[in-house]
């Protein structure tokens, strides 16, 4: 056991002298862009709730009328007798809505994630990611066992670099490309149109992650793939989740009726867990159909979006070349990030402090969150306060 304590304590003492220990905020009121934290309100930047679906009357409507019809628990996994109507049919209007053959829900994002990459490859083959993508794509590719490279952020001379040089390898049986449709901590597009086309002259299979992207980005909402004008033969494998725009909990994975049969099959993650409760599944039916009529919410989300980066940009923070409602204002050092977000905090402002190991060593940033729901005036205030924080010496910048 002293072995176990000693390394605990050293982990936590170097997180501690890198400023990198993390703290709960406990939220106290609904999720939303006005929100109760420690029995004070803040006006908040941080959450993925982008459009404001989170704490919706008609998302929470459709699942109390879930429970008061079917309860709470699904009581088993999906291929036991967990699998209820409700999840059902959100597969088939998450086809219908992603243009694909078929869907299957997920738990959860990272579920589905790990369940994707380590049933689509294993150790006889390759796995291609993006530097920058999601920590719960990395480790799929981990657990699958496959050879794994990480090619240059959104860089497509690196990616086929690797896949002209991998396709000299004789022990190497089949090839996944996988990247974040948007990146979370960054808020930048890959270039999928690109990879598309990358992915195909080499033979491999691509599979997006749009967390970020579905119900914000794209005509109706239906995500950064649908922006780019792309199908199921040009992305075969595309994973969007509950957790951001559609305010629920969950995720979902679409592509053709084969590849959903095979990880029915076979997706350890997705056999061996307990079905997500029903009423999940009807709000986000709900979700779905605000998503498909939120145009006027996502033109606003845009119009703020230029609105901040106008604003901001004119005070000297550096900012990072995002048109999604992700908006990091990158700051460098871990400490005086922090101390940024704490002077934020004070002045009744919530933003997001993200450090290493999230984002890369010396890449601290603010990570501010955009809402449909915010007012141009409340990004008056955070840009304000942000202001403020340059004036009174809180950061120095250079
Ligand atoms: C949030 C997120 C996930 C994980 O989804 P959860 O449902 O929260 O587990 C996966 N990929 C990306 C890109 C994400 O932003």
């Amino acid at each position: 056991m002293a072995v176990f304590q000693d390394t605990w304590r050293k982990i936590l003492e170097e997180r501690s002298k890198a400023g990198l220990i993390r703290h709960h905020k406990v939220l106290e009121s609904a999720q939303g862009v006005n929100i109760h934290v420690g029995g004070r309100p803040y006006l908040a930047f941080c959450s993925n709730d982008y459009l404001g679906l989170a704490s919706h009357p008609e998302v929470s409507e459709a699942a109390i009328k879930s429970i008061e019809s079917y309860g709470f628990g699904s009581g088993a996994s999906h291929l036991v007798i967990g699998h209820h109507l409700e999840h059902e049919l959100l597969e088939r209007e998450l086809a219908e809505f992603t243009g694909r053959d078929r869907a299957m829900v997920f738990s959860s994002g990272y579920m589905a994630n790990m369940a994707l990459v380590s049933s689509l490859v294993d150790k006889s083959d390759l796995v291609l990611q993006d530097k920058l993508n999601h920590a719960s794509l990395l480790d799929g590719g981990l657990l699958s066992g496959a050879r794994f490279q990480r090619f240059l952020h959104n860089d497509m001379s690196s990616l086929e670099g690797y896949l002209s040089r991998f396709s000299q390898d004789s022990k190497i049986n089949k090839t996944l490309v996988v990247t974040d449709g948007v990146f979370s901590m960054d808020g930048d597009v890959a270039h999928i149109d690109k990879m598309a086309k990358i992915a195909k002259r080499f033979d491999a299979l691509l599979m997006v992650d749009d967390a970020h992207g579905m119900g914000v980005l794209g005509e109706g909402g239906k995500g950064t793939l649908s922006s780019l004008g792309l199908s199921q033969d040009d992305v075969p494998v595309l994973m969007g989740t509950f957790g951001k725009a559609f305010g629920t909990s969950g995720a979902f994975v679409a592509g053709s009726e084969q590849l959903i049969e095979f990880l029915t099959q076979v997706a350890r993650p997705y056999i061996y867990t307990t079905a997500m409760p029903p009423s999940i599944a009807s709000a986000t039916r709900k979700s779905l159909e605000l998503i498909k009529s939120a145009d006027s919410s996502r033109n606003h989300l845009k119009a703020l979006i230029r609105y901040f980066r106008e604003k901001v940009s004119t005070l000297g923070y550096q900012l990072m070349s995002s048109d999604t409602p992700i908006q990091p204002v990158l700051i460098g050092s871990s400490f005086q990030t922090i101390a940024l977000a704490d002077f934020l905090k004070e002045q009744g402002v919530l933003v997001g402090a993200i450090r290493p190991p999230t984002v890369p060593d010396k890449t601290a940033r603010l990570r501010i969150t955009l809402c449909a729901a915010h007012s141009f005036s409340q990004i008056d205030r955070l840009v304000d306060v942000l202001a403020d924080a340059l004036q009174q010496g809180v950061i120095s910048h250079d």
